[in-house]
């Protein structure tokens, strides 16, 4: 049996690739975006979120378990979620088989069939987790239902080769054509999502590339000019999308212990003006652009 550790399971999702859809996010992200918005998916373990505003400090947490204040020795077994009567400590992540995934999945069958929609593997970096994404795939298959993987492209090019004759589609994220800034905002190596990028291409995928738009990292006509161009070369690119940062997590990566690590720029978002702009540079060669969500 394979196993994988599941952080949500989203049902009626229209932003993540055609039709009505599915999207089971795995855990586990080599990546460390400043802007990025599902901090509860770094981790690949199960983890511990807690809500101080949710906290009434009644103690029940308290006899269940000596490790409450030390993220380094939590199991994640989540005892002290279940003690806690307000919800202040939640369970992130659970460690699910490729049938009970399947199980999740399959009771909307009806209207991936009506929508032309499907399911969508998403993170975190779903090829974290290479054999359970891959189990799921074949899963999905079986059963003719439309796949769709979202990357970034973060990974050992055999797990992506592997993968790729079981997609029908790869939602590919693709953030800075810069090297350095890359690796500035995301901390991954750009040359090896690049590689990665082409290696589909060359295996004749099926690709929609993603670009989050974000003020104070590529929101600029300069960057966006050489995603293009980087787009265009890519063989088997079938849509472009750009997706508008929306601003701020809020209190989302102090619930993981995590700091806030966005610069100032946080609270912007990108002008639907320049958004206008960019697409028609992407348009310009020859790719189909949209905005917002995919
Ligand atoms: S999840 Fe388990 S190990 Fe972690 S703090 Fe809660 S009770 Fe302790
Ligand atoms: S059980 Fe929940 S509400 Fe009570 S002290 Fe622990 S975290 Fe706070």
């Amino acid at each position: 049996m394979i196993n994988g550790t599941v952080f949500n399971l989203q049902r009626y999702s229209l932003h993540d690739g055609p039709g009505i859809r599915t999207t089971v996010f795995l855990k586990g992200c080599p990546a460390r975006c400043w802007w990025c918005h599902n901090p509860e998916s770094q981790s690949p373990l199960p983890e511990i979120a807690f809500s101080q505003n949710l906290c009434i400090a009644c103690g029940a947490c308290r006899p269940v378990c000596p490790n409450l204040l030390s993220r380094e020795s939590c199991s994640g077994c989540g005892a002290c979620a279940d003690a806690c009567p307000t919800g202040a400590r939640e369970l992130v992540g659970r460690v699910m088989s490729v049938e009970e995934a399947m199980g999740s999945v399959l009771k909307d069958r009806f209207f991936y069939e009506d929508s032309g929609g499907g399911v969508t593997f998403s993170g975190g970096e779903p090829l974290s987790q290479p054999q359970f994404l891959k189990a799921l795939l074949a899963a999905c298959r079986e059963e003719e239902i439309h796949t769709a993987v979202d990357t970034a492209g973060i990974c050992a090019p055999e797990s992506l080769l592997d993968i790729a004759p079981l997609t029908d589609l790869f939602l590919f994220d693709l953030k800075c054509a810069a090297p350095e800034r890359h690796r500035e905002g995301t901390g991954a190596d750009h040359a090896a999502i690049l590689e990665n990028l082409e290696r589909l291409g060359r295996a004749q995928a099926r690709i929609w590339i993603r670009i989050p738009v974000v003020p104070g990292f590529n929101d600029s006509v300069k960057e966006m000019e050489a995603l293009a161009a980087l787009a265009a070369r890519v063989h088997g690119v079938r849509q472009v999308w750009l997706l508008p940062y929306h601003g701020s997590w809020g209190a989302k990566p102090a619930r993981f212990g995590l700091e806030a690590a966005q610069p100032a720029q946080e609270a912007m978002a990108p002008s639907q003006e320049s958004l206008e702009h960019y697409a028609r540079l992407f348009r310009d060669k020859g790719l189909d652009t949209r905005i917002g969500g995919a």
